[in-house]
């Protein structure tokens, strides 16, 4: 059996948003303006805010089509995977096709968006912060090891966004060995940094699952209430990824066995969350693609995650 990648990568449990369709316009290799330590994707290929590659929209129909039940049902769809959906060049269209596709099938969701920022002028040329509810904007550190290339710009992008209250910054907190970021110092850089982009929302968050890099571990919830608590002093407006989820109640998946093997490709899943989303044939799933060589088990913080492989 062939194992294809997929625009759709199935229901995604998120301790920010709760139960979450994923659609990743972008497909392998990855490609991003950044390439943060925390990425649970290889980003290989650090491209230019210019870079751009076109969605064939044809194909991204058939596959809606294909999976309506599960985005009639799930409501909620993030735009996200391979790396920065804005890098995408006829981005606007693709979020026209599906905004018609949600209105005629009666869905009444949301869409929302994770970017590196760096990209976010294409929303200005193409008019398209109307169609999307939020951008989640992943944030880099202002100082330490993190490279700044073009941190200005990013900033100028940000204050000149359209729709600003569309727009959240995401703060992720971790661990390498006994290091914390972002500890105090850099927490204060980074909020003066933030103050700067007129963006008055935060959502802070730690790492749920494996990133590209296992050696980077989540931080307690001790001291994400810390840096909640910091950041809301400064005057923002602050939320934590905490969501503990029920089981998802059964819905029907179109070809379960390569809707989790796009899953964990971008995203990997532990035992407990196939259960919570795919119930027992999702694990007889996971447990086939091993077989088959295109995923591999990692234990990490104890626990047994699923990582799909090219
Ligand atoms: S901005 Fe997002 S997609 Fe790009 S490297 Fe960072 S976490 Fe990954």
């Amino acid at each position: 059996m062939r194992f294809f990648t997929s625009f759709f990568y199935g229901i995604h449990p998120s301790k920010c948003y709760g139960y979450i369709v994923n659609i990743d316009p972008l497909l392998p290799p990855g490609k991003c303006a950044l390439n943060c330590p925390y990425c649970p994707l290889p980003i290989r290929e650090v491209v230019g805010k210019g870079y751009g590659v076109r969605v064939n929209i044809d194909h991204f129909k058939s596959v809606l089509e294909r999976h309506g039940d599960v985005l009639a049902e799930v409501k909620r769809i993030r735009i996200w995977g391979f790396g920065d959906p804005f890098l995408v060049e006829n981005l606007g269209e693709l979020l026209m096709v599906l905004r018609e596709y949600m209105r005629s099938h009666g869905i009444d969701g949301s869409l929302i968006l994770h970017s590196s920022g760096l990209a976010l002028h294409r929303t200005v040329e193409t008019n398209t912060a109307e169609l999307i509810d939020e951008v989640g904007v992943a944030f880099p550190w202002c100082i330490g090891e993190y490279p700044l290339h073009g941190f200005g710009g990013l900033i100028n992008l940000l204050q000149s966004f359209p729709e600003k209250d569309k727009l959240i910054i995401e703060v992720l907190a971790y661990r390498r060995n006994s290091e914390i970021y972002p500890d105090p110092l850099m927490l204060q850089e980074l909020s003066s940094c933030i103050k700067k982009t007129g963006v008055n929302r935060i959502r802070v968050k730690t790492l749920s699952r494996p990133p590209f890099n296992e050696e980077l571990k989540p931080v307690s919830r001790r001291v994400l209430n810390d840096i909640v608590r910091r950041l809301e002093e400064d005057g923002f407006d602050v939320s934590m990824c905490n969501m503990d989820l029920p089981p998802l109640r059964s819905i029907k998946i179109s070809g379960l066995l390569e809707v989790i093997y796009n899953h964990i490709l971008r995203l990997p899943l532990s035992t407990r969350d196939i259960l919570q989303v795919y119930g027992e044939n999702g694990l007889i799933a996971v447990k086939n693609i091993v077989d088959k060589q295109k995923a591999v088990t990692r234990v990490w913080e104890n626990t047994l995650f699923y990582r799909g492989i090219l």
